[in-house]
């Protein structure tokens, strides 16, 4: 594959988007990395293509000449999936930024790619209708990334991840020809899942286009309570104990005590006490349409939490209170970043084995000598596991994380958990795939990879 791009290249693109083309040194830095720790590597040539008919023109010329194409969103990716590992194209798909239909009377929104998904989400609000599903990042990162990743987020535990909702797509294929994955309706039993193929699929498969999402009614009322935990275990106990009392929150978020502290200290906040002996909290939300059921389901899960050693519960008053509580959730992710290198694994096991899972990191930790911060969906029974560099030596952080992060991942399979709950593997994840999968399973991947894109030019170097 050719991952120096001639004059004669730069001019066939140049010519095709005009202002959409870009080699200044600016641009290309600034498609190099995504949010993934500290990795960055430069394509040759930005593009910014506006309409499906320039994408597929870009696909098309790039297929027959070889270049390698990475597509991108907002580039928010935790693992390194819109990193143009061999140069070529970076393509990004933030000109694909309209919302083109809402349809009310079937529950569907048709959007492109480069919409950021609070903005979908607040738009369809306006209406009375609910996207559910919120990555932390949803005031920046686009619906297409969220598609191409699966991503999930707090409300994933009641309402799924982005793939329940995703109806169609409309892809552009590696060799440039133009197709939609299915049909605008809630069921469909015709023919292998092409949709859901493509969702989830890193960008190695098709450059989305179009997306057609299910829409559900808006609820009208929540309820939200941080609960302090003097051991961070029984915090993970309690978490599907309150699943077992018949309520499913719509989050139950867990947060170490260190990933608390830190992001009160980044975003300034002074207003949530945090007590010496607190080692961990749940943050615990319940939705609906009827407040009186909601006060029911907050019964049921206090009489739960009776049964834990808990401190004071706060539950929040007003919606700027409730607004507090998710930003010190939702920040957590950078404040870690701020406070150190880090590096971050997005664990997932079946609920119930949520404080098995802390207990193998916390020990792995003390085995390896690395220090981890962790938070997450707990009740989807995933942690981003934060392990912190501090002042380790580099010598100790290069060649030992590895081994560590492998014996981490092989007791989260052990547990009937995988490696990745909603980040993806893209490219910092690939060396544990091994672990997570047989070599049959790898190869029927490696199978699919090639009937869609047979000269491997669409995101090369990730997943496997
Ligand atoms: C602070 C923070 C919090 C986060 N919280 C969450 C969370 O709660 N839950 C969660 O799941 N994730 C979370 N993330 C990760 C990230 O935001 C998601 O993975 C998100 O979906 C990425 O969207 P993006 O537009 O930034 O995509 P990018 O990072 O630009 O790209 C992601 C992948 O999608 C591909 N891609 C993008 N657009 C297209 C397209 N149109 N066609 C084909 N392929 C495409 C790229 O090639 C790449 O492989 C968080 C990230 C940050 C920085």
């Amino acid at each position: 594959m050719e991952n120096t791009l001639t004059e004669n290249h730069i001019l066939f693109f140049d010519k095709l988007l005009k202002e959409g083309c870009s080699i200044s040194a600016e641009d290309l830095f600034k498609y190099s990395h995504d949010e993934t720790e500290d990795i960055s590597i430069l394509p040759n040539v930005v593009l910014k293509p506006k309409t499906t008919e320039e994408v597929s023109s870009i696909l098309s010329y790039c297929n027959t000449h070889e270049i390698p194409v990475t597509p991108s969103g907002a580039r928010t990716g935790l693992s390194g999936g819109a990193i143009p590992l061999h140069a070529g194209v970076a393509m990004s798909m933030e000109k694909f930024n309209k919302i083109l239909e809402i349809d009310e009377k079937n529950h569907q929104i048709t959007t492109e790619p480069g919409v950021i998904t609070q903005v979908l989400q607040d738009t369809v609000k306006a209406k009375g209708l609910f996207y559910p599903p919120d990555p932390a990042s949803k005031g920046s990162c686009f619906i297409g990334g969220n598609v191409s990743e699966n991503s999930g987020g707090p409300k994933a535990v009641k309402y799924g991840v982005t793939n329940e909702y995703v109806l169609n797509l409309e892809v552009v294929l590696p060799t440039g020809e133009i197709i939609w994955t299915g049909a605008n309706v809630l069921k469909n039993a015709t023919g292998y899942n092409l949709t859901q193929l493509i969702t989830g699929s890193e960008g190695t498969l098709a450059v989305i286009t179009k997306i057609v999402l299910k829409l559900i009614p808006h609820p009208t009322h929540d309820l939200l309570m941080l609960v302090p935990f003097f051991n961070a275990e029984e915090a993970c106990k309690a978490v599907a104990e309150i699943f077992r009392q018949g309520i499913t929150p719509s989050g139950l978020e867990f947060m170490e005590r260190d990933a608390l502290i830190w992001t009160k200290d980044f975003i300034g906040d002074d207003a949530i006490h945090i007590g010496e002996n607190h080692a961990a909290h749940l943050l615990i939300e319940v939705d609906g349409f009827n407040p009186g059921l909601l006060m029911d389901d907050c019964s049921k899960i206090m009489s739960v939490l009776e049964r834990f050693e808990t401190d004071e519960i706060l539950f929040a008053e007003s919606q700027a209170q409730k607004d507090t509580l998710w930003k010190l959730r939702r920040s957590a992710g950078e404040a870690v970043k701020a406070n150190s290198i880090y590096k971050e694994e997005d664990t997932v096991v079946p609920r119930y084995e949520l404080p098995t899972l802390l207990s193998h990191i916390k020990r792995i930790g003390n085995e390896y000598g690395f220090k981890s911060v962790c938070y997450g969906h707990a009740g989807d029974g995933n942690l981003h596991v934060n392990i912190i560099k501090g002042d380790l030596s580099d010598e100790k952080w290069n060649n030992e994380l590895p081994i560590a992060i492998r014996a981490l991942f092989k007791e989260v399979v052990k547990l009937g958990g995988t490696i990745s709950g909603e980040h993806g593997i893209g490219l910092v994840q690939k060396p544990y795939m091994d672990i997570a999968f047989s070599n049959k399973s790898i190869d029927l991947m490696k199978g699919i990879k090639s009937v869609f894109d047979p000269n491997g030019i669409l995101n090369p170097g990730k997943i496997f």
